[in-house]
């Protein structure tokens, strides 16, 4: 028998004892008050047993799940190293012999440098995971022209969107005033954002940027019309590690979507940290990430930073150093 289940019998002996009082104790009263003392005692104790290994055996299976979620973790990305350099090595080595053509070859040193870009992107977000686990993450607000960052991510992703056959789009909007941000981590933000949008949306999709201003805020939206998120995948979205699945399907989306897609699907590269360390960012930057979706539809991620005041951005700063001196002296 489980201790759990001891305890409950040693519980269960306790309420016997006590009814069992109520019953013939009222004849003795002195050894009513000895049993009653006992019975409450078992009673007692046992709930409090109970108590503690409930809470024992959870610390043990949430502590399973980190080790299951890392070594899912290691093992993922070993494989999003690995790919990438196998796929350099063969075509170098092809390049090396020389007989291939200068089309072919100009391929070939294209896809080199998609897969140098992928393995930077993926060693700079385990960088940010580290340093923000150490508490050594920092980021430095400046005064930051929205529609800068926002043309130079969609010109960086524009090549990636044509070899899905996307169409990536800036909706034009008005005058944005600027804001208060970390421009580097922001445009990585916006950045991978695009790069979702363009992972999950079934070849030909539509992906668009646009700005608005919303209250002191002002809102940056990547928008797709691609597979979207189910629901029940809503309240885990940004956390450490999360992927969706292709089994996550509606049964409607699933039906709707080739062989061909779904393949592709289950070989999405990904860690599962870009969504992670975007809602740390823009925490960080007094700002907020939310998102819209619906299955099978597509999805829009929108990033909320405060509008640039020297006065805001000058509050903000300081509250960032503040919290990063109480990380350091923790
Ligand atoms: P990764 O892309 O490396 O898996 P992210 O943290 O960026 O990690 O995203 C986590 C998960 O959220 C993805 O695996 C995917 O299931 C889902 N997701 C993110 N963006 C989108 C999107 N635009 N459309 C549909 N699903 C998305």
């Amino acid at each position: 028998m489980s201790i759990r289940g001891s305890l409950l019998v040693i519980g269960e002996v306790g309420v016997i004892i006590l009814i069992l009082l109520g019953i013939f104790g009222a004849a003795n009263e002195r050894h009513y008050v000895l049993y009653t003392l006992i019975g409450l005692i078992v009673v007692c104790g046992s709930t409090a047993a109970l108590f503690w290994t409930t809470r024992l055996e959870r610390k043990a299976k949430r502590s399973d799940e980190l080790d299951h979620l890392k070594s899912e973790f290691v093992s993922r990305v070993s494989h999003e190293l690995r790919t990438p350099l196998t796929t350099i090595k063969a075509l170098t080595r092809l390049l090396q012999r020389g007989e291939v053509g200068d089309a072919k070859q100009r391929e070939y040193l294209e896809t080199i440098s998609i897969e140098c870009d992928r393995q930077i992107d993926l060693i700079l977000n385990l960088l940010d995971l580290s340093r923000i686990e150490g508490g050594v993450f920092r980021i430095s607000l400046e005064c930051v022209e929205v529609d800068e960052v926002i043309t130079s991510c969609v010109k960086g992703e524009i090549a990636a969107a044509e070899r899905r056959r996307h169409k990536l789009e800036i909706k034009p909007f008005g005058h944005i005033p600027p804001i208060c941000s970390d421009p580097k981590h922001l445009r990585r933000v916006i950045s991978n954002l695009i790069e979702n949008s363009i992972k999950y949306t079934p070849d030909g999709g539509l992906i668009s940027v646009s700005a608005d201003i919303e209250g002191n805020n002002v809102a940056i939206r990547v928008m797709d019309n691609g597979r979207g998120i189910p629901n029940e995948d809503l309240p885990i979205l940004f956390d450490k590690f999360y992927r969706g699945h292709p089994t996550q399907y509606s049964a409607a989306a699933a039906a709707a979507a080739s062989d061909e897609e779904f393949l592709e699907d289950a070989d999405i590269s990904g860690v599962g940290l870009g969504l992670y360390l975007a809602r740390d960012v823009m925490g960080r930057m007094r700002g907020r990430i939310s998102v819209e979706t619906e299955l099978g539809r597509g999805s829009a991620f929108t990033l909320h930073l405060p509008v640039w005041s020297a006065d805001t951005c000058g509050k903000v700063a300081s509250e960032v150093k503040d919290n990063a001196k109480t990380i350091a002296g923790s």
